[in-house]
């Protein structure tokens, strides 16, 4: 009983919220011209949640021009582009260490290793974290950016030195 109640509930309260959906959606449209995300149509006027001409499901939802993206997109590259090169060291040195039948010396294979086992989760911490980094102050946010950067250079710097003095 109370699982069917609670079901219609939930189906009441996800068609209220479908019709005031398409009720914003109807009212946005009335009077502009906005092209179809998927086909470009004009959807100026339109009185449904589908496009006329493609027949896509059509959504109304809030969006921000201001990301905050620089800041993020510094750490990120600050990050990404280490694990890339060591990923790429570790798959070249595997090619070649198996086509030449034995292993280079773990001097140079340890700091690959560590690159990517470093490098790794961080891109990965710093992909799932946007959003806390996006909400801080500027000031923050740049200095999150640019600390995590000065460690992930002087890091990748070390590693990559270890690994060629070795090879
Ligand atoms: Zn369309």
């Amino acid at each position: 009983m109370c699982i069917r109640l609670f079901y219609n509930q939930r189906s009441m309260a996800e068609m209220h919220t479908s019709s005031d959906h398409a009720g914003l959606l109807r009212r946005f449209l009335a009077d502009r011209d906005m092209p179809c995300p998927v086909c470009r149509y004009n959807l100026r006027g339109l009185d449904s949640e589908r496009c006329p001409e493609c027949g896509a499901h059509l959504d109304i939802r809030v969006g921000s021009t201001d990301l905050r993206l620089g800041a993020w997109l510094t750490l990120l590259f600050s990050v990404g582009l280490p694990l890339g090169f060591f990923g790429i060291m570790t798959l070249a040195g595997l090619i070649i260490d198996l086509s030449r039948g034995y292993f280079s010396p773990l001097g140079l294979w340890i700091p690959i290793i560590v690159g990517c086992a470093c490098f790794g989760p961080a891109t990965v911490l710093v992909v799932r974290c946007r959003h806390a980094l996006w909400a801080t102050s500027p000031r923050r946010r740049w200095m999150a950016a640019m600390w995590g950067s000065l460690i992930a250079w002087l890091l990748a710097g070390v590693l990559i030195s270890i690994a060629t003095g070795a090879a």
